[in-house]
């Protein structure tokens, strides 16, 4: 999986359509709250224009179910560009159509126009192909920078590359290396942590890491499901009685594959999923009926940091317990101060595991922190992203 990347094509002259994520967050008034996304994206843009490309900035932002609504109009995000960019951004009116196709026209060297919300179009996730074409005829060159809509099969994510010729940005191409690299040929030792809520939301990551990893730790909420299978008392703790004998299936295949699977020997509960609610620290034998179990014990965390320490590579899904609450933050903070630590190359996925590691303040001490969501978790799973997949190969 080694796509080319725009460093190493001509741009120049070129009309280049790149498919970014802009859908940043806005408050009732349209101001945008956070504008990580559109920063994210300044390195990809800033090189096309350095080497004088005429760029077309294509997105979606929120679910406008292919209605056209101001509401979820790219307007403002042009306007925050601009700022950012200290150059002007033209706004178009729509993303197809022959108004756009004359702005287009017009556009110099080294300028650079957003089109409107490309969700505006029903046929943009039905991934049309006569509207996938008319993207593609706006430009010479295509490039996808927005690795979070990657695992969506989509018009301005997949379509249009079978038109013009398709290439990785930047931040795609950092995601695609990285995280490709780990699953295909990992420095070893290489450790998995898979937490979070629920067994049944990440089954098919832990079946595609079991045949990858030489050690993979279970915890959070789904290591409940786990440690039951085990025949252990987890009380009134979150388990899925229904994934019982797949947990059970799972430890057998982690035995006959050789993979150290490492679950929690100790557990953080309280009697009260509440921030306040007293909490002790138990063995897992020693669960009461009443018991809920919100995070993992010292011990675990210990067990759990001394393999992440000395991996050469590690990928983190899932929390470790309720981080949102500060009395059952310390398995995750444990956690990612020992990635925070480890020497070889770290990685985070997830919603939750990415706010939480920037929350602990390590976000720049580790190797990678996957922004999509979905589209890292499906690469988890061992899935073909096809925005990933259109990209040109090496
Ligand atoms: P990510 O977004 O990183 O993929 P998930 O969404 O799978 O992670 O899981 C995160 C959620 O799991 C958090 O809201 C956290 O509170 C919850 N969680 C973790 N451990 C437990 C637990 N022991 N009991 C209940 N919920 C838990
Ligand atoms: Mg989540």
């Amino acid at each position: 999986m080694n796509k080319v990347g725009i460093e190493e094509i001509k741009v120049q002259g070129k009309r280049v359509f790149v498919r970014v994520d802009f859908n940043v967050p806005m408050d009732d008034k349209q101001n945008i709250t956070d504008d990580t996304r559109i920063r994210a994206a300044l390195p990809t843009i800033k090189h096309l224009l350095a080497n004088k490309a005429k760029v077309i900035l294509a997105s979606h932002l929120g679910r406008p179910k292919g209605q056209v609504n101001p509401k979820y109009s790219l307007a403002p995000v042009a306007v925050r560009l601009s700022e950012l960019l200290g150059q002007e951004v033209q706004m178009a009116k729509d993303c197809i159509g022959p108004e756009v196709q004359a702005q287009v026209q017009k556009l110099q060297d080294g300028q650079v126009i957003l089109l409107e919300n490309v969700r505006f179009y029903g046929e943009e996730e039905k991934n049309d192909p006569d509207f996938a074409k008319k993207l593609a005829d706006l430009a010479d060159i295509y490039v996808n920078d927005a690795f979070g809509t990657a695992h969506r099969a989509h018009a301005s994510t997949e379509g249009i590359a079978r038109y013009i010729p398709a290439y990785a940005g930047f931040l795609m191409k950092k995601e695609v290396d990285i995280m490709g690299k780990a699953l295909e040929s990992p420095a070893r030792p290489f450790v998995a942590i898979i937490g979070g809520a629920k067994v049944s939301d990440k089954i098919a990551v832990i079946e595609n890491l079991l045949q990858k990893v030489d050690t993979l730790i279970i915890g959070g909420g789904m290591a409940n499901t786990f440690l039951k299978a085990e025949g252990k008392e987890m009380g009134k703790s979150l388990v899925e009685d229904d994934k019982l004998e797949l947990a059970r299936q799972m430890l057998k295949a982690a035995q006959g594959k050789g993979v150290n699977l490492l679950l929690p020997v100790d557990l953080v509960v309280a009697k009260e999923f509440k921030a306040d609610a007293p909490a002790r620290t138990v063995s897992v034998d020693e669960l009461e009926a009443d018991d809920l179990a919100l995070d993992i014990g010292p011990q675990s965390a210990e067990n759990f940091a001394s393999a992440i320490v000395s991996a050469q590579t590690v990928v983190w899904n899932g929390p470790m317990g309720v981080f949102e609450m500060e009395a059952f933050a310390k398995g995750t903070e444990k956690i990612a101060q020992a990635m925070a630590k480890c020497q070889g190359t770290t990685i985070v996925g997830g919603g939750d595991s990415v706010a939480a590691v920037e929350k602990m303040g390590v976000a720049e001490k580790l190797t990678h922190i996957s922004t999509g969501g979905g589209a890292s978790l499906e690469f988890l799973e061992g899935k073909t992203l096809p925005g990933v997949a259109a990209l040109q190969d090496k």
